[in-house]
């Protein structure tokens, strides 16, 4: 963070449209065999053979998600790829290609978009997807990304938001609250370095919770273990809001109701400690937080031995019927509806 920038500055306007587009995918090649025309013609042609092809886009605004103060671009394009393939993932799919299009302003040196691109290369290699398009254009001001995710499945292996039924139990992946912490604790040394730009932070003790927002990774693992363990989810959501707003979409969507147990929820010790000095509610910021990028989904209570004991998995409450509403049960085990204050968009 704060680190100097690459000393080096080539004017966008040296290249051109067609060279920069050049410039920036010349490293990429196509390694699945599903993807047979990449970059460089009109269209990209993929071939799923029998398999569904599964589709998802994001949008990334500077100043609204990410700020460039503090998020190295090199972050910033592995964080853009995460973000997509974890909706592929909450889809029970194997994500196989990607579109990155950016419009950018000419404050942006052609080594701020290598930079950009090398988060790029470096997730589509340790997740084995294929860049196989995009679009370039310009900005007047900030910078924007939209990144397009696409997978494949077998039709009976696709996991949707619904799919749930009372008594099937709610498991999620990982811990929780760590990105939204991470974003506090960055926005606080900001201020710091406002005030005394002498005064470099030492984020050692947050390195956990600052990674998880700068650098967060998808659950490709866990889909490939729940295959492992032989257990198809129920239904399934990628948390990106926070836990309440994706309870609530698999309750909608099923049509059923859930009692989540405040004392299940998993937290890591950096997040507790923090929320400490911060004066923050633990399971607030695991409720509210957001960009946790965790996959949250219902087995059938059969299943349970298969994913009884492994440290990846939490269960953290079970589903009931519709009328019996959407509750968390606190440590005083009173009971609190759960409302939508998971991270809005709208609100900033
Ligand atoms: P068109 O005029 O048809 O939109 P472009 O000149 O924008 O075509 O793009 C040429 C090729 O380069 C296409 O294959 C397109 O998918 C790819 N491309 C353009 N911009 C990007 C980008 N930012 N990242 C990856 N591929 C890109
Ligand atoms: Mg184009």
């Amino acid at each position: 963070m704060l680190e100097d920038k690459n000393p080096q500055r080539t004017a966008l306007e040296n290249l051109g449209e067609f060279g920069l587009i050049d410039h920036l995918t010349k490293g990429f090649e196509l390694k699945r065999s599903s993807s047979l025309v990449g970059i460089g013609d009109d269209a990209a042609v993929m071939d799923f053979k029998d398999e569904k092809t599964v589709v998802s886009t994001d949008m990334l605004v500077e100043g609204v998600h990410f700020d460039l103060s503090y998020m190295p671009l090199k972050h910033l394009g592995y964080k853009s790829v995460m973000v997509n393939l974890s909706d592929i993932y909450a889809m029970n799919a194997v994500a196989t290609q990607i579109t990155v299009s950016m419009a950018v302003s000419n404050r942006f040196p052609l080594e701020a978009l290598e930079e950009f691109y090398d988060g790029v290369a470096l997730a589509c290699k340790l997740y084995n997807v294929d860049l196989v398009g995009g679009d370039t254009t310009s900005s007047n001001k900030g910078m924007i990304i939209s990144v397009t995710a696409i997978g494949s499945a077998q039709e009976g292996e696709i996991v949707y938001r619904k799919g749930s039924k009372p008594n099937d139990l709610l498991v999620v992946t990982g811990d929780l609250g760590g990105a939204y912490l991470g974003l506090q604790v960055l926005e606080r040394e900001k201020e710091v370095f406002k005030v005394n730009p002498n005064n470099q932070p030492d984020l050692s003790p947050y390195s956990y919770i600052v990674e998880r927002q700068l650098k967060p990774e998808a659950r490709k693992d866990m889909v490939e273990l729940l295959k492992k363990l032989e257990v198809k989810p129920t239904s399934m959501i990628d948390i990106s809001d926070g836990l309440s707003s994706e309870i609530l979409h698999l309750c909608k969507n099923s049509g059923v109701g859930c009692n989540l147990f405040e004392n299940k929820i998993p937290l890591d010790p950096t997040v507790i400690s923090t929320c400490e000095e911060f004066k923050m509610d633990s399971t607030m910021v695991a409720l509210s937080g957001g960009e946790d990028y965790e996959l949250l989904f219902t087995i059938d209570q059969g299943d349970f031995p298969k994913i009884k004991g492994n440290p990846n998995l939490t269960v953290i409450g079970h589903m009931t019927e519709k009328s019996e509403g959407v509750h968390l049960i606190t440590r005083a085990e009173t009971k609190i509806p759960i409302t939508a204050q998971g991270w809005n968009s709208f609100n900033t």
